[in-house]
C-alpha cells in the first residue's frame, strides 16, 4: 500500500523532448519528398547486399536507442532497397504505384490512431463515405453496403462468404456446412485469380467447389460451357450457388462478358460476384468504361483502391448489393460490444461487416488523394495506362524479334523475344533470363506467366509515373539482352 502511494516515475512512449522529434520529423518529410521526386533516377530494384541482410538479423533490442540513429538505419537499410513499385518502370504482377498525398493520409491516420472497428467518430464516418464513393463509382444503389478491407483477396472472401451463406439454404453460421444436403458449387473461368481458391478453402467449401470454366481465344469465360456445367452439376446433386465474373484477369486483363453473366446468374438463381480487383475502376475511365458494362448488376464486387487508385497499401473494398445479407453474414454482438444510445458506441458498428474487429483508418489516404485530384483525373490516368499498353503492343508488333503471346485487352501486355528459327523449348529459359537481367540491372521490373500453354513476359502498366519513353526503353533492352543471351548460349 505504501509503495503504491509513493509517486512512481511513470513512463510513456512519448518523447522527453518534443522539439527534437519535431526537428527529426521535418528531416524525414524532406527526405520522403526527395525520395519520390527523384525515384526515376534510381534503379527500379536492386538485390540486397549480404551486410544489409545481416542487419535484419540483429537481436531484439532490450534498451533504448536515439531516434535519429534509428532513422539513419532505416534510411540506409530499408528505404534504399524497395520492391520498386513506386518507380515508373515497375510493371510486375499487378499493383499500384502509391502517391505522396496518400502517404500523408496514412501518417495522419496513424497520428489520430482511431480504431475503425467502429464508433461515433470522424474516421468511421469517413470510412463509410469512401465506401459510398466506391458504390457510386460502380453504379451500385445507395442502399448497398460495403467495407474497406486489406485488399482484393479479402474483398473477394467477403463477397463469396455472403454468397455462401445466402445460397446454402441452411443456417451455415450456426450449423456449418455439414448441415447442407447438397454441396455448393461456385463457378469462375480458368483464368480466375488464385485468391478464390484460398477463399473456397477458407470458407470450408474446398477447392473443388470452384469449377473452372474454359475460356475462349480472348481468355473470356465461355458462357455456353458455364451453362452446361451448371446443368451438369444440378443433375449430379450439387447446388450451384455463385458465378464469379472477372473484370480484368491477372494473366492478360481479359474481361468476362459481365452482362451475359448477370443474365445467366439471374436465370439460374445464382449469386453474381465480380472480381474487379484489376478492372472495376474502369467505370471511371471515359474511354474504357464500356468494357465493364454490367458490373452494376452484380450482387457483390471486389475492387482494389491500392491498384488503380494508387492508394498506399493496403486498401481493398467489398461492395454488397443486399446490405441485410452482408450484415447477417458477419454481425455478432457480444456483451462487450453492445451499442449505446449516445456516446462513442452509438453509431457505425463497422466490425459487423467483415471478419476483422479492429480495423485501421484506411479511408483517409484514399479520401485525401481523391479530393486532391478529383475522380476525373484518376479516370484519365486509367485511360492513359490502357493507351500506353496499346502503344507497347504496337512497338512489339513492329519488331520482328518480338511477338505478342496474348491479345492486349486493357493494360497488360504479354510478349516474348522469339528470334526466327529458335524452337519452343529454348524460349522459356531465354525469356526468363531477359526478365531477370532487366530486374538485376535495375532497368525494369516485369514478371512472367503462361498463357494457353505459352510462356511469356508480362507487363502490367498500373502506374501513374510511366511514360512512353519508359516503354521504348523496355523494348530496346529486351532486344539487346535477348540478342546478348542468345549469342552467348549459341557460342557455348
Ligand atoms: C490483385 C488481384 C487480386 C488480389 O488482390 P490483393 O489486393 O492482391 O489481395 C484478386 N483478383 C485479381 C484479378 C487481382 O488482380
Amino acid at each position: 500500500m505504501n509503495t503504491l502511494r509513493k509517486a512512481a516515475a511513470e513512463e510513456t512512449l512519448d518523447p522527453d523532448d518534443w522539439a527534437d522529434v519535431q526537428t527529426l520529423s521535418h528531416r524525414v518529410v524532406d527526405d520522403a519528398v526527395r525520395y519520390l521526386r527523384d525515384v526515376r533516377d534510381r534503379p527500379v530494384w536492386q538485390d540486397i547486399p549480404a551486410e544489409v541482410k545481416a542487419f535484419f538479423e540483429s537481436s531484439l533490442p532490450q534498451g533504448p536507442a536515439p531516434l535519429a540513429e534509428i532513422y539513419r538505419e532505416v534510411a540506409e537499410n530499408v528505404m534504399a532497397y524497395p520492391m520498386g513499385n513506386v518507380h515508373p518502370r515497375f510493371w510486375a504482377w499487378y499493383m499500384g504505384s502509391s502517391n505522396f498525398t496518400g502517404a500523408l493520409g496514412d501518417f495522419l491516420a496513424a497520428i489520430q490512431g482511431s480504431n475503425l472497428g467502429g464508433g461515433n467518430h470522424a474516421a468511421a464516418y469517413m470510412d463509410l463515405q469512401v465506401v459510398n464513393w466506391c458504390k457510386e463509382m460502380m453504379g451500385f444503389p445507395a442502399s448497398a453496403s460495403g467495407t474497406l478491407v486489406s485488399g482484393g483477396s479479402m474483398a473477394n472472401i467477403i463477397g463469396l462468404a455472403v454468397a455462401r451463406n445466402l445460397k446454402a439454404g441452411v443456417d451455415v453460421r450456426e450449423l456449418g456446412l455439414a448441415a447442407m444436403e447438397k454441396p455448393l458449387r461456385f463457378y469462375g473461368s480458368d483464368q480466375v485469380h488464385s485468391c478464390h481458391r484460398k477463399a473456397m478453402e477458407a470458407l470450408g467449401l474446398g477447392n473443388r467447389a470452384l469449377r473452372r470454366i474454359s475460356t475462349d481465344a480472348g481468355l473470356q469465360i465461355d458462357i455456353t460451357a458455364l451453362r452446361e456445367a451448371i446443368a451438369e452439376d444440378r443433375a449430379a446433386g450439387f447446388q450451384p450457388a455463385c458465378v464469379i465474373g472477372t473484370a480484368g484477369t491477372v494473366n492478360t486483363g481479359a474481361i468476362d462478358d459481365l452482362q451475359g453473366l448477370a443474365k445467366l446468374a439471374a436465370e439460374e438463381d445464382l449469386w453474381f460476384h465480380v472480381d474487379g480487383c484489376i478492372g472495376a475502376l474502369l467505370t471511371i475511365a471515359p474511354e474504357n468504361k464500356y468494357r465493364v458494362a454490367g458490373i452494376e448488376l452484380a450482387d457483390s464486387v471486389a475492387l482494389d483502391p491500392h491498384k488503380w487508385l494508387h492508394a498506399p497499401f493496403e486498401a481493398g473494398c467489398a461492395l454488397i448489393r443486399d446490405a441485410d445479407a452482408h450484415h447477417a453474414t458477419f454481425a455478432v454482438t457480444p456483451e462487450y460490444l453492445e451499442m449505446t444510445p449516445r456516446g462513442l458506441a452509438s453509431a457505425n458498428w463497422l466490425h459487423d461487416f467483415g471478419l476483422q474487429t479492429t480495423r485501421g483508418f484506411r479511408a483517409l489516404k484514399v479520401w485525401m488523394a481523391l479530393k486532391e485530384h478529383g475522380i476525373e483525373k484518376f479516370g484519365r490516368l486509367i485511360d492513359q495506362n490502357v493507351e500506353q499498353a496499346r502503344y507497347l503492343t504496337m512497338l512489339i508488333e513492329d519488331e520482328p524479334l518480338l511477338e505478342l503471346v496474348a491479345p492486349t485487352n486493357i493494360n497488360i501486355v504479354c510478349y516474348r523475344y522469339h528470334p526466327e528459327g529458335m524452337d519452343g523449348d529454348m524460349l522459356k529459359p531465354l525469356n526468363t533470363e531477359i526478365m531477370l537481367r532487366l530486374q538485376e540491372e535495375g532497368t525494369a521490373a516485369i514478371s512472367d506467366t503462361t498463357v494457353h500453354g505459352q510462356h511469356c513476359l508480362r507487363v502490367a502498366i498500373n502506374n501513374h509515373r510511366t511514360r512512353r519513353e519508359d516503354l521504348e526503353l523496355l523494348i530496346r533492352e529486351t532486344i539487346r539482352l535477348g540478342d546478348e543471351i542468345a549469342n552467348t548460349s549459341a557460342a557455348d
